[in-house]
């Protein structure tokens, strides 16, 4: 009940299917919240759950360096510093193969997966170095250490961000900052139903259904099943406590033994 006891957590993403797990789980466990994400009636209630005496928020879009810089002042001005940062917002994108892949599309996605986490990096860091150190975790994905078909933006920004991991982690570690990400399989979040739907619809055939596809999904994973956003927290948790005080520069999957066979 006590893992997190004393430190102060900013979690990106925070109103979706993981962040929100995150923020749920790392209350309980003690730490204080900065949560950002773009709604603010979504960031309002997630407060509401947890308590005003254990979290804050920020609107913020991830992808501006005003806007980031305003969520780390914001949380440490709130809560006294930052010992923990969870850059974890993201956007799937769309489904196309490579020639067919709308370019703006691209644009937004490495914007939101890459630029936002460096920017969140970016900013925190300095007031991680003012505590005397930290835990980054961001989250990546399996989409992160292999290929995916018809998503080259979103495969290409969860690689972008274990090169940005390693080398944060270097940076960090004279700091007592630590970095590592953390990659799950597909979990059961609004991103994975977003995908399901595109998936299906390309088929173009009554016989494919959201239904089938996610159970085609499933059936390459070891394990036979998506991931939940609690398991994907749990991990969450341990690379931000100090229990995991002796991990940088690691890639923790999550994944159901999804990376474990051919892919
Ligand atoms: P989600 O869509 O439920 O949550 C993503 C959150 O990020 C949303 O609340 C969204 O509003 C926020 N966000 C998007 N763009 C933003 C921006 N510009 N500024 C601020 N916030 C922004 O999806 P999720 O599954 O909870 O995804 C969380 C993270 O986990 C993402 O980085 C995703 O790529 C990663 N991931 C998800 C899965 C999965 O299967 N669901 C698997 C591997 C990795």
């Amino acid at each position: 009940m006590d893992r997190l006891e004393g430190k102060v957590a900013v979690i990106t993403g925070a109103t979706g299917g993981i962040g929100q797990a995150a923020a749920r789980l790392f209350a309980e466990e003690g730490a204080s919240l900065a949560l950002v994400d773009l709604d603010e009636g979504a960031l309002q209630e997630v407060v509401r759950s947890i308590g005003e005496d254990r979290a804050s928020y920020t609107v913020a879009d991830v992808t501006d360096p005003d806007q980031s810089q305003a969520y780390i002042n914001a949380a440490v001005s709130r809560w006294g510093g930052i010992d923990v940062l969870l850059a974890n917002a993201g956007i799937e994108g769309t489904l196309a193969t490579i020639p067919d892949y709308p370019i703006d599309v691209f644009d937004r996605v490495i914007a939101v997966n890459v630029r936002g986490v460096w920017l969140a990096l970016k900013y925190a860091v300095p007031a991680m170095r003012e505590r005397g150190g930290g835990s980054i975790v961001i989250t990546s994905s399996t989409a992160g250490i292999g290929g995916t078909p018809e998503m080259s933006a979103y495969n290409t920004s969860k690689h972008a961000v274990i090169g940005l991991m390693r080398t944060a982690a270097l940076e960090g570690a004279p700091h007592g900052i630590r970095v590592n990400t953390v990659n799950p399989a597909p979990i059961e979040t609004r991103m994975m139903r977003s995908i399901e739907e595109q998936r299906t619809a390309a088929f173009d055939d009554a016989s494919v259904t959201v239904e089938t596809t996610k159970q085609s999904v499933a059936e390459r994973i070891p394990l036979r099943r998506y991931g939940n956003p609690e398991e994907v927290a749990r991990m969450m948790l341990f690379l931000s406590s100090d229990e995991s005080s002796f991990c940088t520069g690691g890639i923790y999957m999550v994944d159901g033994g999804r990376s474990a066979g051919s892919r």
